[in-house]
C-alpha cells in the first residue's frame, strides 16, 4: 500500500508523522509518500490533502498537473481525507472571497464552503468534537478553519459546530475543517486507514 499526502504547501510532515503512527498502532504497513511533483498519485491507493493555504495549494496543484491526477484517483473511488484548507479545496463551490478570486477547487464533495467561517475572534480554538465514528469526543484544533456552509443529499454531515459543517464524508471522500495531524489522538487517521486496510 502506498499513501501520498500533498507536499507543495502546508502542514505535511505532521500528517506523515500521524499516518506513521496509526500504522504502527494497528500494526500495518504502508509506504507514505510526500507528493510535489505529478506522476505520483497514480500510484498511491490513499491520498491526503493537508492544510495550509488553498488557493496557493489550488494554483500549484494546477501548476504542477496534480489536479487532474486527483479527479482520476477520486473516480477510481480511492479514500481522499482534506483537513482545513483540504477541505476548501475538495468542495464543489465556494463562497463570495472564493469565487472572486477564481480560486480553483477540486469539485470532488457536493459541499459549499466558507473558507474563513470562523472569523477574526475564532482565529484559533480547540474544541471537544462529537464523531458518529469514535465513542468519545475528539480534541479538534482549528487554525483560520473553513468550513461547510451547504451540502448535496450525497453528503453525510459527521459533526457541526452551531450551524457550520465541520467534518463530513461523501463515498471515498472525508473532509475536516480541523487539524487532526495536530494531535497526538491517532483516531481519526485510524478512520481514514479503516478505508485502505
Ligand atoms: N482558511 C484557510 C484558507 O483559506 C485554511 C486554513 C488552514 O488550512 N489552516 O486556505
Amino acid at each position: 500500500m502506498r499513501i501520498g499526502v500533498i507536499a507543495i504547501q502546508g502542514d505535511v510532515s505532521e500528517h506523515v508523522e500521524a499516518l506513521e503512527r496509526a500504522l504502527d498502532e494497528r500494526g500495518n504497513e504502508a509506504e507514505i509518500v510526500a507528493i510535489k511533483h505529478r506522476g505520483i498519485v497514480p500510484e498511491c491507493d490513499a491520498l491526503v490533502l493537508p492544510g495550509g493555504e488553498s488557493t496557493t495549494l489550488g494554483k500549484l496543484l494546477i501548476r504542477e498537473g496534480i489536479s487532474d491526477e486527483i479527479q482520476e484517483m477520486n473516480d477510481a473511488g480511492k479514500p481522499i481525507m482534506g483537513t482545513c484548507a483540504g477541505l476548501i479545496l475538495l468542495a464543489k463551490e465556494g463562497d463570495e472571497q472564493v469565487e472572486r478570486t477564481h480560486q480553483h477547487l477540486l469539485g470532488l464533495m457536493d459541499t459549499k464552503v466558507n473558507r474563513n467561517a470562523f472569523g477574526r475572534q475564532f482565529d484559533s480554538f480547540e474544541t471537544e468534537l462529537e464523531l458518529p465514528f469514535l465513542d468519545s469526543p475528539y480534541n479538534a484544533v482549528f487554525i483560520r478553519a473553513p468550513g461547510i456552509v451547504d451540502c448535496g443529499d450525497d453528503v453525510t454531515v459527521l459533526a457541526k459546530i452551531d450551524d457550520m459543517i465541520v467534518a463530513a464524508e461523501q463515498e471515498n471522500v472525508l473532509a475536516l475543517a480541523f487539524h487532526p495531524e495536530l494531535t497526538l489522538d491517532s483516531r481519526i487517521h485510524q478512520y481514514f486507514l479503516d478505508k485502505l486496510f
